[in-house]
């Protein structure tokens, strides 16, 4: 079966092209800057180099109008035609309480999704816009939703619900909700996997650190916490969101700044993290790296800072799930930085973590990097989000009596 996965932003729509039986990509892209001059798609057929091309895409239509020409037309064509598509996978970010897994799109789940609009006003909107464009195209094809938020929907209600009033859950659903919910399940599922264990019966930590960045604690295949909260905000120090605050600065730092709480709420989002903590140096972590390594105290305490939380939340998630078998580390961080892990892993040895160093400085593939005596595995695990959306694409589509070969 071929697959369309689909990732819709604000102005940007990246795509691949899944082969379900080989899990082998095809075509992949992104069209960049949908709505703003200058806009183009990067793209990469298999086999061939990576090409920018020029194309005026002032909305998402457009933009889908450019993927379908691309993919079936010219040197860059994988597809004679669009009917070969057997089913389009959606990343949705928000499912809120009402998607627990994958479904089949129909107009009911349109409607919910809407619904959720307001709890993900930067992400949702766009997802939809995603959804109608492509149905624009591929009228008759099954298209499915896979929610960021799904995975952690069997946290219990101790772990997602805040000490608040309890009629803000009721009336205003404030609760925690978690992010990355795809990245989680598939790291978490092939640690396993990888590691001969049975996913059912093991308790594991996954560290998602890239730019966002969430942790979540994974008993017997099951999410029963995660870092990020009502929105993607809460949790860890990220690229340049602060993560976990106490809520009173928000009314301080707004007096002090002169501004309001949509200003602060800006400052938190995009100007903190280990972005604010390096005083503006950089939020990528190949430059706090050098600068770490160059005893710059700006990159020194941001990358200090960063790591601590992650060593606090491990801690945290040892507790809530009574020990700890595996602990995974994915994305742009936690997949290249070794210092990183080693700075984590330093601060484990009353888990019975020991680090090998060696393995360490590898990156790239799924690999142990704890030595054979450690109580805890600790593992490299790149995540696969695309591969994910697949999988659970072609899993709903079973559920549903849809599956075609
Ligand atoms: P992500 O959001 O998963 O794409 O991760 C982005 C973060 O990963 C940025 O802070 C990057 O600096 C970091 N990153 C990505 N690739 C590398 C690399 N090869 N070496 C070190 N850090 C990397």
């Amino acid at each position: 079966m071929k697959i369309l996965v689909i990732n819709c932003g604000s102005s940007s729509l990246k795509f691949q092209l899944i082969d379900s039986v080989t899990e082998d990509w095809l075509a992949k892209g992104n069209c960049e800057r949908i709505g703003i001059d200058n806009s183009f798609v990067s793209y990469t057929k298999k086999g061939s180099d990576k090409v920018n091309i020029d194309a005026d895409m002032p909305d998402h239509n457009k933009a889908i109008e450019k993927v379908v020409e691309i993919l079936t037309t010219g040197d860059t064509a994988v597809l004679s035609s669009l009917s070969e598509i057997d089913v389009v996978g959606h990343r949705v970010v928000h499912g809120g309480e009402y998607f627990n897994e994958a479904v089949l799109i129909d107009d009911d789940v349109i409607a919910k999704i809407t619904e959720l609009n307001e709890l993900a006003p930067l992400h949702n909107p766009a997802n939809l816009i995603g959804i109608k464009a492509l149905q624009k195209v591929l009228k008759d094809t099954p298209m499915v939703a896979v929610f960021d938020t799904a995975f952690h929907q069997t946290m219990p209600e101790e772990a997602y619900l805040y000490g608040i009033p309890y009629d803000m859950y009721v009336k205003h659903h404030i609760r925690k909700y978690g992010f990355h919910g795809t990245s989680h399940s598939f790291v978490s599922r092939t640690a396993c996997e990888f590691l001969n264990k049975d996913y059912d019966k093991t308790k594991v930590i996954v560290c998602h650190l890239g730019n966002g960045a969430s942790v979540s604690a994974v008993k017997n295949g099951k999410c029963i916490d995660t870092s990020m909260g009502f929105t993607p905000l809460e949790g860890l120090i990220m690229g340049t969101r602060s993560g976990d605050i106490d809520p009173a600065v928000i009314e301080f730092m707004a007096q002090k700044e002169n501004t309001d709480v949509k200003g602060v709420i800006n400052i938190l989002n995009k100007k903190s993290g280990v972005f604010g903590l390096s005083e503006g140096f950089s939020s990528d972590f190949r430059d706090l790296e050098d600068g770490y390594n160059a005893n710059k105290p700006g990159s020194t305490r941001a990358v200090k800072a960063f790591c601590y939380k992650v060593l606090k939340y491990i801690g945290a998630y040892a507790a809530a799930m009574n020990g700890v078998d595996v602990i995974c580390f994915t994305a742009g961080i936690g997949e290249n930085t070794s210092i990183v892990r080693k700075l984590i892993c330093d601060n484990l040895g009353y888990l019975g973590v020991t680090l090998d160093e060696e393995a360490n400085s590898k990156r790239g593939f799924n690999n142990v990097i704890s030595t054979p005596d450690s109580k805890v595995t600790v593992a490299v695990i790149p995540t696969n989000e695309e591969l994910e959306i697949t999988r659970l694409t072609v899993n709903c589509l079973e559920k549903n009596g849809k599956l075609c070969k």
